[in-house]
């Protein structure tokens, strides 16, 4: 059961799905309108049937929203657990995760410039993040433009 928490402390309710992977799509499409929203929290629960009280209920994932370091708006999605994060606002989808292979390495991202960076930490993957923001922001583009042209951002942050 996937879980939207909105700011003034209302729970929308997405549904009771058979498997965690519909929960996630259900949540996932619903996160891409959290920059017309204000929500605070998500998370999936999975209840087991007939059984009384808190025992019957496992949590997934617990998801909290924050302000996303590129475009600025509030669609950044961090899941603690997982030292994983993703922008779900349009034409942005910044990314901060958790090295596959290397477990004191931190990758954030940034598709839409192909922009990829090692890190150590989540803070300084935010860090680096709230930087090439500034840097599109400077270069006279608009993040949330979903229709600014994507090689002259390229240029214009190789450039300098
Ligand atoms: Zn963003």
């Amino acid at each position: 059961m996937p879980t939207v928490l909105e700011t003034s402390g209302n729970a929308i309710g997405l549904g009771c799905f058979s498997t965690e992977q519909v929960a996630w799509q259900v949540l996932r499409s619903f996160l891409k309108k959290s920059e017309q929203m204000s929500l605070d929290s998500a998370s999936i629960v999975i209840w087991d049937i007939d059984v009384i009280g808190h025992d019957a209920m496992t949590e997934l994932t617990n998801l909290v929203v924050r302000e996303c370091p590129v475009c600025q708006r509030k669609t950044m999605w961090f899941d603690l657990d997982q030292y994983s994060a993703i922008c779900y606002g349009t034409a942005c989808s910044a990314w901060i995760e958790e090295n596959l292979h290397e477990k004191d390495i931190i990758d954030c991202g940034f598709p839409p410039t192909q922009y990829l960076k090692q890190t150590k930490s989540i803070d300084e993957a935010i860090t680096e993040l709230t930087n090439l923001g500034n840097k599109i922001r400077s270069a006279g583009e608009d993040v949330t433009n979903s229709m600014y042209n994507q090689t002259d951002v390229s240029q214009a942050i190789s450039n300098d």
